[in-house]
């Protein structure tokens, strides 16, 4: 993707822009193109840039860059490493990927408010998104803002879909995402799934970001309440293949009812050792970034979730 419609960079790192309001308020980060040929963020980067170079901040702080730029130049999701899991990194990069992420944890310091943008590689219909909490959305306050619940900024954002729980994070629960590493630095991290790569929602992600911003104060205006109500899911589990394990299609966030095989075992000797020959939900669940086919001992065939009912 082309960057020459990007307003000249402002910020202490290249791609960056900072915008300062004269009033305080929490500082507030949109990342994107973390995966590069993810492009609804990106086009939204370019919307929030061009404001904070207009001078539109009016309260505490706007922040935006994009990720990994080698990649978005390539129009690839990554080249040689995913820069969306190696916020965990320290020490020396192995290229210039690497290097761009320990840019980007310097410039997440401070951030109260990540809004991480993303599309997702297998077809999903609506927007959704995540967040690396396993806490009540209504317990978790931003930081940087009185008396506004983590509850709140989803319903203003007005994306009703909100996957949450341990199974979203890399084993051993370690922040390798840019929203792990904001939560672990003492502010809030979101990750927003703007609909399936080739068919983004970019215009009504980029509305209730901009509905957001107007909420708390960030830029001027009045925000545009929203009747969403939010489904909350608890990723519980990661569904791991195996020799002659084959999962069913599933298209993203598809929902199953208790009793539903979602997956076939072939291989005799992985049948004798598991006990089974297909892999059965026990609950009412949802199929999260469901691989396809085939799927290999060690990698991960999907996560499941279930409903939230508070
Ligand atoms: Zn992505």
């Amino acid at each position: 993707m082309k960057l020459d419609k990007f307003p000249s960079t402002n910020g202490p790192i290249d791609y960056s822009w900072v915008g300062k309001g004269p009033k305080p308020g929490p500082t507030v980060t949109f990342l994107a193109g973390l995966h590069g040929d993810e492009h609804a963020s990106i086009e939204i980067a370019n919307t929030l840039a061009a404001m904070i170079c207009e001078g539109k901040v009016e309260a505490g702080q706007l922040k935006v860059a994009l990720g990994n730029i080698d990649a978005i130049l390539a129009n690839k999701r990554f080249i040689k490493s995913n820069a969306n899991r190696k916020f965990a990194m320290t020490g020396e990069p192995q290229n210039s990927e690497e290097a761009r992420v320990l840019e980007l944890q310097m410039f997440l310091q401070g951030t109260h408010l990540l809004l991480d943008g993303h599309n997702t590689v297998n077809p999903v219909e609506k927007p959704f998104v995540a967040v690396p909490t396993i806490d009540s959305l209504k317990n978790i306050t931003i930081p940087g803002i009185q008396n506004v619940t983590l509850e709140e900024v989803l319903q203003v954002l007005g994306i009703p879909t909100i996957l949450k729980g341990k199974a979203l994070l890399e084993e051993g629960g370690s922040p390798v995402y840019a929203d792990t590493f904001v939560m672990q630095h003492g502010g809030v991290g979101v990750t927003i799934e703007a609909g399936w790569m080739k068919d983004p929602k970019t215009q009504m992600v980029q509305e209730g970001i901009i509905n957001l911003l107007k909420y708390l104060g960030t830029i001027e205006g009045e925000p545009t309440p929203t009747d969403v109500t939010l489904s909350v899911w608890n990723a519980t589990k990661q569904v791991m293949g195996d020799t002659g394990f084959k999962i069913k299609k599933f298209n993203g966030l598809h929902v199953v009812e208790a009793g539903t095989t979602i997956a076939t075992i072939s291989d005799e000797q992985t049948c004798r050792d598991s006990g089974k020959t297909e892999v059965v939900v026990d609950e009412e669940s949802m199929i999260i970034f469901p691989k396809k086919g085939n799927v290999k001992p060690g990698q991960m065939a999907c996560i499941l979730a279930q409903k939230v009912k508070e």
